[in-house]
């Protein structure tokens, strides 16, 4: 029989890489704590129709991406494709705006999509996501934005380029989708089938096509920024202009970025690392005022952005990012004659008790062996113990670093341990 295999588009995130992840949701948690968001913990799965209406029916999330299945109790369910919608609705079940605004939230957790799996796709990811919700300044717009550049800045990754864009609302918006509908009608016969498939549904969408065909017909399209009403218009120079108050001096406005997602208004940005190869963007975010409508809420702007873990991870290693150190044991305590194993067994105990880590060998192996073992798990100290050390109520210890050995009793040896663990801090 063959082996079952994770499925594709999943991966296992072992323990070589685990520890990053843990370390940058650290780093999340502290930017949370330090910016005033408070996190929340959404259910992976919700009602279909909480992303069909909220994100929208002719966005490829929802037309192709779902992961959608009927429940044993006659429900349409899906993994969350995305943490937005869920964390509005959240927000409206719980009655927060009712209470002192804004309200500021963030998450994390696994997303499924039924993508192309490449490098940096896949079907099942990690995203931590920043919502400020009852807020339609454009300084919360700003926060946002801050709050990623914060996040990425204490995460060491450099280099990074901001995209931004404006996509208007639904005043404005309408007479854009005719205009570039109107520039596109004309040579739609030359588009790739998907932007000519698109071309009715969400004509927005051929602007960020990746096919150099495509690219070339809409180079010199209809800008989105040049339609924009009064108030969006405000709104965009009001947050452009901001920008290099906190720090996004070379963001760039990029007529081609729309995002995939229709709850968008008005700010819609994008963050690009050069190590991500094709699927480049690192974090994606904007603002959607009237997504709390579109799933039976009342009005209620809210701007925010998530940031794919598994890209964050890949950026930070491909810019050789400090990320701390894989966690070691402190202690390996080897047993040096069979008779001496619980003996060895209760020193492990009492180390982690003192709030020390420590590991020992449970396969009855040679010396020498438990030796290799030891070093192979990174341990700072060998503690040795064999018959010889019983009779005379002492263990051995060897510091791995110097290869110095000396011999404690055994009743202080806990608290020497501690001693060194602490200088060699
Ligand atoms: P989005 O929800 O599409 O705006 O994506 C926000 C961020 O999530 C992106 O910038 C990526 O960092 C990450 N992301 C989105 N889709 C995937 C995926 N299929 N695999 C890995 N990361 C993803």
């Amino acid at each position: 029989m063959e082996a079952i295999k994770a499925p594709r588009g999943t991966r296992d995130v072992l323990g070589d890489e685990s520890w990053k992840w843990a370390y940058v949701l650290k780093v999340c948690g502290e930017v949370a704590r330090d910016f005033g968001y408070s996190e929340v913990l959404l259910p992976i799965f919700e009602h279909t129709e909480l992303f069909s209406r909220g994100i929208g029916d002719a966005t490829d999330v929802v037309e192709k991406e779902m992961y959608t299945f009927i429940d044993r109790g006659d429900r349409s369910i899906t993994l969350r494709p995305e943490l937005t919608a869920s964390m509005v609705r959240s927000y409206l079940e719980h009655d927060m705006n009712r209470g002192p605004q804004p309200v500021k939230l963030w998450s994390s957790g696994p997303m499924f999509r039924y993508e192309r799996p490449q490098k940096g796709r896949y079907r099942q990811f990690q995203q931590v996501d920043f919502e400020i919700l009852g807020a339609a300044n454009p300084l919360a717009d700003l926060e946002t934005i801050d709050t990623s550049m914060e996040l990425y800045r204490r995460l060491g990754l450099t280099n990074l380029q901001v995209l931004i864009n404006s996509v208007g609302c639904p005043k404005c918006r309408p007479i854009y989708r005719e205009a570039l509908k109107n520039f596109i009608a004309d040579r739609l016969g030359e588009f790739c089938e998907t932007c000519q498939s698109r071309f009715d549904r969400n004509p927005l969408r051929v602007l960020d096509c990746k096919k150099q065909g495509c690219r070339d017909l809409t180079e010199s399209a209809p800008a989105m920024v040049d339609s924009l009403c009064d108030e969006c218009r405000g709104h965009f120079d009001a947050v452009t202009s901001g920008l290099s108050r906190i720090g996004a001096n070379d963001a760039r406005v990029d007529n081609r970025l729309v995002r995939g997602l229709d709850y968008y208004t008005k700010t819609a940005y994008e963050i690009l690392a050069g190590e991500l190869g094709s699927q480049n963007a690192v974090c994606g975010g904007g603002r959607y005022d009237n997504l709390a409508e579109a799933i039976g809420g009342p009005h209620v702007p809210g701007v925010g952005f998530a940031s794919g873990i598994e890209r964050i991870v890949i950026t930070m290693e491909g810019q050789g990012a400090h990320m701390g150190a894989a966690p070691a044991i402190d202690i390996y305590a080897v047993t040096a004659s069979p008779g001496a194993c619980t003996e060895v067994a209760a020193l492990v105990h009492e180390i982690r008790a003192a709030g020390m880590s420590a590991d020992m060998d449970y396969m009855n192996r040679a010396m020498r062996v438990q030796m290799k073992h030891a070093s192979s798990t990174g341990a700072r100290f060998v503690c040795i113990i064999g018959e010889d050390e019983i009779a005379a109520g002492t263990v051995g210890i060897k510091d791995m670093a110097s290869g110095e050995q000396e011999s404690s009793p055994r009743s202080g040896v806990v608290a020497r341990l501690a001693e060194w663990k602490e200088v060699s801090k």
